[in-house]
């Protein structure tokens, strides 16, 4: 076997273990994940992917999602014209926290749900199906295949996501979202839906770490300074309440999401992925951030480290 797949395969063995953590269960489809789902997929800029563990295993996008759309609503717009709308301030609350601006009801951050909704409504579209197709077109081209919609979950979320509604509602109300709010929370659970293996996002983190580039396909998929304006902005607030000691722990930019699934990027190095559903207090999966943290220990992968 080679150096990489020993390594992940050695952080997997000793990580599988850990019993810490809850399965997410307020969107009730979630809560029947597995709890020993546990997988790791890294993918180096030559485009080799590296796997341990159930790395095949289906799973939906949720808060991952956040900074492949916030990438898609850049080259739409353009950086000024999206800070206009969506700030780019940690906030240190909840990913569900009400973080809007006194005054302009400006969302703190694209990480935070309050932000997040507000971009998926940036995108430039003729309709929500429209903005609904382009958004899926565009995660595809990330992960390098077609991906689809698990219609259970997205169900389930639009079934109970009030308060994502009242989210929406809200910022409707202070001038920040112009567009409808029940279309663009709808188009919001449908893209928090889509279906993803940990190695399509370990493809999807290194497409950010290469500058925009699908380093398996070859294809661009965004321009190099929003793939860098992206990991920015994960690097500040991917991690939610958690981003300022996981900057201090990992320092690398990371996007978490409470279905388990964890992304980080070493930028012009590799994008690596973890999927395991129990989650701790911020949301994020608790053997993601082990693995993270036991990787960058190891192989001195913080972007503050100097090799
Ligand atoms: N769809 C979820 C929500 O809006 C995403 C949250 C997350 O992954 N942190 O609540």
């Amino acid at each position: 076997m080679d150096p990489v797949t020993d390594s992940l395969d050695e952080v997997h063995r000793r990580l599988a273990g850990l019993r810490d953590g809850e399965v997410a269960d307020y969107i009730p489809e979630l809560a029947g994940a597995d709890p020993d789902d546990f997988g790791i997929a890294l993918v180096s800029m030559a485009g080799r992917t590296y796997r341990t563990g159930r790395a095949d295993t289906p799973f939906t996008l949720q808060s991952v999602s956040k900074p492949f759309v916030y990438a898609l609503a850049l080259s739409d717009h353009g950086v000024d014209e999206v800070l206009r709308r969506v700030g780019v301030e940690p906030s240190g609350d909840a990913f569900n926290a009400i973080s809007l601006e006194p005054g302009t009801g400006r969302p703190a951050n694209p990480m935070v749900n309050a932000g997040a909704i507000a971009t998926t409504a940036l995108v430039r579209a003729d309709g929500a199906d429209d903005r609904f197709r382009r958004i899926l077109a565009r995660l595809s081209a990330f992960a390098g295949r077609e991906l689809d919609v698990d219609e259970a979950v997205y169900a389930s979320e639009a079934a109970t996501g009030d308060r994502n509604r009242a989210l929406a509602y809200l910022m409707r109300s202070a001038g920040s979202l112009r567009a409808d709010p029940e279309e663009t929370v709808d188009t919001y659970f449908r893209q928090c839906a889509v279906r993803v293996t940990t190695a399509d996002l370990a493809v999807m983190a290194a497409t950010l770490a290469d500058g925009g580039r699908n380093p398996v396909t070859g294809v661009r998929v965004v321009s190099e300074p929003d793939a860098v304006r992206t990991l920015a902005v994960m690097a500040t607030c991917g991690m939610y309440d958690g981003a300022g000691r996981w900057m201090l722990d990992v320092g690398l930019p990371a996007k978490s999401g409470v279905s388990g699934g964890l992304i980080a990027a070493g930028p012009a190095r590799f994008g690596v992925a973890v999927h395991s559903p129990p989650l701790d207090a911020s949301g994020n999966s608790v053997r993601g951030v082990a693995a993270l943290r036991a990787m960058a220990e190891r192989f001195g992968l913080h972007i503050m480290h100097s090799p």
